[in-house]
């Protein structure tokens, strides 16, 4: 490394089907992703096994690239940032209620760590290094397994008393619609999670839904667009409270571009009325797969060494 001002810093992103990792390298001309890797997760080993190998990932890419200064962990769900232990991860196996994360990949590591939830992190990495950049305010939205969410506000994440402040999939949309993963009925994640975009399309996956639709499937096209006017009703909700300068959309379902989005603005314009929708931009992520591990080692960086990335 070259001196003080040069940091790297390591991101883990946990999810059900694959750990992803990052390096980035902070420096006063910018900052740049240095090293990247991913593995299948173990998912069917229990969560001690899963935070094992996340263990021995984070020791291993540190080595790779040498030293890192901070670990920013993101997790698939909930956490308690004083004890660094999961609370609720839905879509992975296991009970992970109490998990100890933060101690064990410090341990391997020997480096201060932290964890942060995985569309807070896309939110961030979108702010600092994404479609975002220049935001003051942003809403950033992941659609995979379920619907993540999280909030910027005057440059910086809004995370709530606990954490969880951003959960925009979590507000009712249908207020008799299907049961949510969290205990909620008609949530818009419950409406436009992975399974139910490729049951609206009569699709086995979210990626032949788009494929199909972009082929002219009418079954496919029309299930986009009744899920894009149901993320459409969730953003104007969030738009008309917090205003933010761009809403960035990520996660599987982003490559559907267009026939998403299309019907998203369609439904905007019809419900604000109380601010310029023309100025509030609509885009899909930029760094793609790779935001969520960018985002953790963005928040790592900044608060275990208050290095702004
Ligand atoms: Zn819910």
């Amino acid at each position: 490394m070259d001196g003080a001002l040069t940091s790297r810093h390591l991101g883990l992103d946990l999810g059900g089907t694959f750990i992803k990792w990052v390096v980035i390298e902070s420096t006063p001309q910018g900052t740049r992703t240095v090293a990247t890797g991913k593995a299948a997760t173990n998912a069917n080993g229990g969560p001690g096994r899963v935070v094992d190998q996340l263990a021995e990932l984070g020791r291993a890419a540190a080595a790779e690239v040498g030293t890192v200064a901070t670990v920013g962990v993101g997790v698939p769900g909930l956490h308690d940032p004083a004890t660094g232990r999961t609370r609720f991860l839905p879509n992975i196996p296991g009970d992970w209620a109490g998990v100890p994360v933060v101690d064990p990949v410090k341990a391997a590591v020997g480096v201060p760590t932290v964890l942060i939830n995985d569309a807070r992190a896309f939110a961030l990495a979108e702010l600092r290094l994404g479609a975002g950049r220049g935001a003051r305010s942003l809403l950033g939205i992941t659609l995979g397994t379920g619907v993540g969410g999280g909030v910027v506000i005057d440059g910086g994440l809004h995370f709530g008393h606990d954490g969880t402040a951003g959960e925009i999939g979590h507000q009712t949309i249908l207020p008799d619609g299907p049961l949510c993963g969290c205990g909620n009925y008609g949530c818009l994640e419950a409406l436009c999670r992975a399974s139910a975009i490729s049951a609206a399309c009569g699709c086995a996956s979210v990626e032949e839904a788009v494929a199909r639709a972009r082929a002219g499937d009418d079954r496919a096209r029309a299930g986009l667009e009744q899920i894009g006017r149901y993320l459409g009703l969730g953003i104007s909700n969030a738009v008309v409270l917090i205003t933010p300068d761009v809403v960035v959309i990520g996660g599987g379902a982003a490559g559907a571009g267009d026939l998403l989005l299309d019907p998203i603005r369609v439904e905007l314009r019809k419900r604000i009325h109380v601010t310029n929708v023309d100025q509030v931009r609509l885009v899909l992520t930029e760094l793609g797969p790779w935001a969520g591990a960018i985002g953790a080692a963005i928040h790592g960086a900044g608060s275990v060494q208050n290095i702004s990335v």
